[in-house]
């Protein structure tokens, strides 16, 4: 149980007041499918035990296996609905047999993102006992960061529309906006000064390419006007390439890292690399309005329907969602509600209840889950 918390008679803890919340769900393709029931199972038993609110799941669907059988990645009455959902939790998206004309693959995400301004992506990679840690280093134990990828414009920002010239040139534009940039920045100092009021080390390090594009000196000056704003945040600069570098070398020295789409796309997954691999890396979509979860990996048709995947990703992306819920409604449950699920994952690492087959364990996306459940039953 956790401090400040009654149990009830029937073993629920007494939170607050019921709150009928609208998730819009999206498992998408290949794994998708399979992390998504694990972790729907997940949330019906830990709402079941943490009580104090209550989420309403609508599935939809979306991806390369609905654009094979219509040619429509996702309907438009189903897009316009996700804008009316309080949160998207989405599996994963995407089939490498599965592209558009011009090569791309299906991405409806990518609209979303879009449409719902979804610019903060939220990325942490923190070290979980037992989980693979890459680095021999003992300090790789304490690696607990995050990067926040910025997730509508960037380099991705002409995705969809970058032209082929004759056959001879290939462009993409890297387009970086004021609005954009401090709404990025803003919720990146906050989550910064929320980490540091949990013992996080309250520091915001810049990533860019500020000595060579003039975007990214942009970048920069618009963090350095928000940077001013916080004072309490202690900020650092790094350069991409030596941001790379440093993310082997010492990774356990950051907290927050905030930069461009591509540059967060890439780093991302050597972040998630660094703390074991892509099933434990969870994402968070923030806009002002709307938000996103899924986990940061794709949909692995290597190994879809087989029962190999690591839902942890899946899991910690819906207590972020939990969590920003709790914060956006100010239910306390649900803010409790993530934490016993966090606390369940890292309990299930530690004591070798979860040993996910993506590292060479015995346990497959089921048994995870269940594994999961068994825990929060045992804790709450
Ligand atoms: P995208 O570009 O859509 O992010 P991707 O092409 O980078 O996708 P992923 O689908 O993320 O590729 O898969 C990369 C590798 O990681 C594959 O070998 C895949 O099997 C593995 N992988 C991804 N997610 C998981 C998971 N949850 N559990 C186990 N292995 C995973």
């Amino acid at each position: 149980m956790f401090a400040g918390e009654n149990r009830r008679s029937n073993g629920r803890m007494d939170l607050a007041p019921n709150s009928d919340l609208r998730i819009a769900v999206l498992p998408g393709d290949g794994i998708g499918l399979e992390i998504m029931d694990a972790c729907r199972a997940i949330l019906d038993a830990l709402e079941g035990r943490v009580g104090g609110y209550t989420l309403c799941y609508t599935p939809y669907r979306a991806g390369a296996a609905l654009f094979s059988e219509t040619g429509t990645d996702i309907t438009d009455e189903d897009f316009d609905a996700l804008g009316h959902a309080d949160a998207i939790l989405l599996g994963a998206i995407g089939d490498p047999t599965v592209r558009h004309p011009n090569g791309t693959e299906i991405s409806p995400h990518l609209r979303i993102r879009t449409a719902f301004k979804l610019c903060t992506g939220l990325r942490p990679a923190k070290a979980y006992p037992n989980a693979p840690r890459r680095l021999r280093d003992e300090r790789a134990a304490d690696i607990d960061l995050v990067v926040v990828r910025e997730s509508t414009e960037g380099l991705f920002h002409t995705a969809q529309i970058g032209e082929i010239i004759d056959d001879l040139e290939a462009t993409e534009i890297m387009k970086i906006t004021r609005p954009v940039c401090e709404q990025l920045f803003d919720e990146t100092f906050a989550l910064a000064r929320r980490r540091k009021a949990q013992g996080g080390k309250g520091k915001v390090t810049c990533v860019d390419k500020a000595n060579v594009f003039k975007a990214m000196a942009f970048f920069r000056k618009v963090f350095d006007e928000r940077a001013a704003r916080n004072p309490d945040i202690e900020v650092g600069y790094n350069y991409v390439d030596a941001q790379a570098l440093d993310l082997i070398r010492r990774p356990w020295e950051f907290d927050v890292l905030v930069m461009e789409n591509m540059f967060g796309d890439i780093l991302s997954d050597l972040t998630a690399a660094l703390v074991g691999g892509m099933g434990m890396a969870p994402c968070g979509e923030i806009g002002r309005d709307h938000a996103m979860f899924q986990p940061a990996h794709g949909s692995a048709p290597d190994i879809a329907g087989q029962d190999k995947a690591n839902p942890t990703a899946m899991i910690l992306s819906a207590a972020m969602m939990l969590e920003w819920l709790g914060e956006r409604h100010d239910i306390d449950a649900l803010k409790t509600a993530a934490k016993v699920l966090e606390a369940a994952v890292s309990e299930g690492f530690a004591s070798g209840r979860v040993n996910p087959k993506e590292f060479g364990g015995p346990h497959g996306t089921k048994e995870t889950a269940r594994a999961v459940i068994d825990i929060i039953g045992e804790t709450t």
